[in-house]
C-alpha cells in the first residue's frame, strides 16, 4: 500500500491506490489515473488471489507457448515479486524447444525458469500468464490440469474460463497491468527488474501505446515503471531495433512474394505474405526472429487485414493476423482453432498455405 503523503515529483507515490474507497481519495496531489483501471476484477478475487499467494511456499508460474513480451515479461516480473516476499517459485512456459526468444533475453527473472520437464507435476498453487486457453500452456497444459489452484491471470475476451479462479479483465492493455496490481496488493514495490518485465508487457501489447487499447490508465503505469529508472530506449531496441542480417534477406523473400487482395473481406481488401522455414534455415535465423513482421505488413493502406503465415520449426503454420477494427479476427481465428483480440489474433494451421487462406477468406467479412 501507498502511503498517504505523495512527493510531487516521484510518479512512484502518485494516487494508485483508491481501492479501499473508490473515488474517495480527496487528495490534491497531481492525479494519475488510478491502478485500478477498469474494474474489471471483483474485489473479492482480488483478496483471494493474494490469500491463497500469501499463503503458499511454492509457486508455479506458466505463460503462452511462444511467449510474447505480455507473456514472458507478466511471468517473470510476479516471479521477481513472489520470490521477494520468501516464495519459492519456478516459471516455464510449455513449448517443446524451450527457449527464450532472441528479443526477450534481457528481461530479468531468468533465473526463475526451469524446462517443462522439470516442471512440478501437480502444483499446490500455479498461475498461468496471458493465455487464454489452457491449450495455449502447450506441455505445462497437464500440470495446469492437475494443480490443486489454478489462477489465470488474462486479458483475453476470449477466455476460455479454465482455472479454479480467474483475474481476468477484457478491458486492459495487457496482461501486465493486472499483474503490476496484483503485484501492489501483495505490498511488494516496484524495483527496475521488476518494472522491466511490466514494461516490455505494455509496449508489446499497446504497440508502443499506438494500439487503441492505449488507456489513460496504460499511461499512467508507464509513468510508475518509468519512474524506477528503466531504460526506455535500451528496452525498445532490444524488443524491435534489432534483428541479425538474415531477417533482412528473409523479409525481402516475403515481401516479394506478398499478395494484396482488393476484393476480399467484403471488399476492405486483404494483404498476406508467409514465410516458409526453408527461408530462414538458408540464413539459420530462428522462428522468433520473424514474429514480428506482421507490423510491416499491416501498414497497407489498401487493406482492411494483414496476414503473415510463418512456418515453425516443427512445419506447422503460426498464423498472424490484423485488422483496422472493421472486422474482428478474433472470430475468424477462433473458428479456424485460434483466438485473440479483434484486431489482433492468431491461430496454428497444419494444411497448405493455399488451403489456410482460402479458409480464411470465406471467414472475412465485415463486422
Ligand atoms: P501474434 O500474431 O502471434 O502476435 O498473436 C496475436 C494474438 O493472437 C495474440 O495476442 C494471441 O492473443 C492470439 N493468438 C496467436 N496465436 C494463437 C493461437 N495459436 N491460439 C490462440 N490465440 C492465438
Ligand atoms: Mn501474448
Ligand atoms: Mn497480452
Amino acid at each position: 500500500m501507498m502511503g498517504d503523503v505523495r512527493e510531487e515529483r516521484d510518479v512512484t507515490r502518485l494516487p494508485r491506490d483508491d481501492r479501499a474507497g473508490h473515488g474517495t481519495g480527496g487528495s490534491d496531489a497531481p492525479c494519475l489515473p488510478h491502478l485500478s483501471h477498469s474494474g474489471g476484477v471483483p474485489e473479492s478475487d482480488w483478496a483471494r488471489a493474494v490469500e491463497l499467494i500469501r499463503s503458499a511456499d511454492e509457486i508455479a508460474l506458466a505463460c503462452h507457448v511462444s511467449p510474447d513480451g505480455d507473456a514472458l515479461g507478466s511471468m517473470l516480473a510476479a516471479g521477481l515479486a513472489m520470490r521477494a516476499l520468501g516464495k519459492r517459485v519456478v516459471a516455464s512456459f510449455g513449448d517443446r524447444r524451450f527457449e527464450v526468444p532472441r528479443l526477450l533475453r534481457f528481461l530479468p527473472g531468468q533465473e526463475l525458469l526451469v524446462e517443462p520437464a522439470r516442471y512440478p507435476e501437480a502444483p499446490a498453487l500455479m498461475i498461468t500468464f496471458d493465455a487464454s486457453t489452457s491449450a495455449r500452456l502447450g506441455l505445462l497444459g497437464d500440470s495446469a490440469a492437475k494443480a490443486a489452484e489454478l489462477i489465470v491471470v488474462d486479458h483475453h475476451p476470449s477466455n476460455s474460463g479454465f482455472g479454479t479462479m480467474a483475474l481476468i479483465d477484457p478491458g486492459a492493455a495487457a496482461t501486465a497491468m493486472l499483474v503490476e496490481e496484483l503485484i501492489d496488493r501483495l505490498g511488494v514495490p516496484l524495483d527496475r527488474d521488476i518494472a522491466t518485465g511490466l514494461y516490455a508487457g505494455l509496449v508489446t501489447d499497446t504497440g508502443s501505446f499506438r494500439h487503441s487499447s492505449t488507456s489513460p490508465a496504460a499511461h499512467a503505469m508507464a509513468a510508475r515503471l518509468v519512474a524506477t529508472g528503466l531504460r526506455t530506449d535500451e528496452i525498445a531496441r532490444e524488443l524491435w531495433d534489432r534483428s541479425p542480417f538474415g531477417y533482412l534477406k528473409v523479409l525481402g523473400a516475403a515481401l516479394e512474394r506478398v499478395h494484396l487482395e482488393p476484393e476480399a473481406a467484403g471488399g476492405l481488401g486483404l494483404v498476406w505474405t508467409y514465410v516458409p522455414r526453408v527461408d530462414r534455415a538458408a540464413y539459420g535465423l530462428p522462428y522468433d526472429e520473424v514474429e514480428g513482421m506482421i507490423d510491416i505488413v499491416r501498414r497497407t493502406d489498401e487493406a482492411e487485414v494483414a496476414i503473415v503465415l510463418k512456418e515453425d520449426d516443427e512445419g506447422a503454420w503460426q498464423v498472424s493476423t490484423r485488422s483496422k477494427g472493421a472486422v474482428d479476427v478474433a472470430r475468424v481465428c477462433a473458428a479456424l482453432g485460434g483466438g485473440g483480440h479483434v484486431r489482433a489474433a492468431g491461430f496454428t494451421s497444419h494444411r497448405p498455405v493455399a488451403e489456410t487462406m482460402a479458409d480464411i477468406r470465406a471467414l472475412l467479412t465485415p463486422a
